[in-house]
């Protein structure tokens, strides 16, 4: 679960990635450890504390939080000795959706959760120290939520992308944007990343960017054609199925992701606001049931 893929960097992932099992980092050098993200039940967010102690004795102290998700953030509050840094959108995103996430499923034991939004907010960029390692946070504007943040180590050519990236698993961004989608993945390209720690799946390297923007540029593609054969993104993802992107897990996230095209390709601004629960509910009708949640 926990990887080295750099001195002093490493990746904590949660196989096999599917809907709330999401990656952390944890940075630690100099007797001081960093969190990027957390995880969404108290049972995962324990074992990612026990994870990082068994790397540095003394707990984090900063805590990163790359987006508002419950999946990467609910765990903020199994550490109370750490700041919580996040975009000052993140925050109030956090506020806003409290504990909406466990609503949807149930039946997940998710724990003792205290919803703990950023107590230090930035807005474009912010570096921290932790040792010798330099962590840029740097601002992705609306891309799979309304504010993204990325994780960038310039001398370790680390990047930690939330869920701007996945890494074998379906991109998601309706509740952002498709173009800044893209727009975030030409930028992160130009990082020239060796290793990129994305918020869901295997550890990869800068590859996994090009298969994102593919798969953001055929999602429009798609969009565009079905507005001009009067379709509806539901009747675009009957026909269409999962063209070249079957291998994916949780492809039925076509269905949303079709219907933030649509409205950008209509002419609304990323991150407009949309019915999140009824996009919700008709890939779960598109799918023929509720995605599982192993979290
Ligand atoms: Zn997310």
């Amino acid at each position: 679960m926990i990887e080295e893929v750099a001195e002093h960097v490493y990746a904590y992932v949660q196989p096999d990635g599917g809907w709330c099992l999401n990656n952390a980092g944890v940075i630690t050098a100099g007797g001081e450890s960093a969190l990027v993200d957390t995880a969404a039940t108290e049972r995962r967010a324990r074992a990612l504390r026990a994870a990082a102690l068994s790397l540095e004795s003394a707990p984090p102290r900063i805590v990163v939080n790359t987006h508002s998700h419950g999946d990467h953030t609910f765990g903020n509050c199994v550490f109370p000795e750490a700041v919580v840094v996040g975009h000052s959108g993140t925050r109030t995103e956090i506020k806003q959706a409290g504990l909406h996430l466990t609503g949807l499923w149930p039946d997940v034991c998710w724990g003792d959760i205290t919803v703990t939004p950023p107590t230090l907010t930035y807005e474009d960029r912010l570096t921290l120290h932790v040792g010798p390692v330099r962590v840029e946070l740097m601002s992705a504007g609306a891309a799979h939520t309304i504010n993204d943040t990325v994780v960038w180590l310039p001398d370790q050519r680390v990047l930690f992308t939330g869920d701007v990236v996945m890494s074998g698993v379906t991109p998601f961004f309706p509740m952002g944007s498709l173009s800044g989608c893209v727009a975030a993945v030409r930028t992160l390209r130009s990082l020239d990343p060796a290793v990129v720690v994305s918020g869901h799946g295997p550890v990869a390297g800068p590859e996994i960017l090009n298969e994102t923007e593919k798969y953001l540029l055929w999602v429009r593609s798609l969009a565009k054609e079905g507005i001009e054969a009067g379709l509806t993104p539901l009747e675009v993802a009957r026909e269409s199925r999962y063209g070249p992107w079957e291998g994916l897990l949780d492809p039925e996230r076509l269905v949303p992701n079709l219907h933030r095209a649509y409205l950008e390709l209509r002419g609304a601004a990323p991150g407009a606001p949309v019915d999140m629960g009824a996009l919700f509910q008709e890939m779960v009708d598109f799918r023929g049931g509720l995605p599982h949640c192993a979290a």
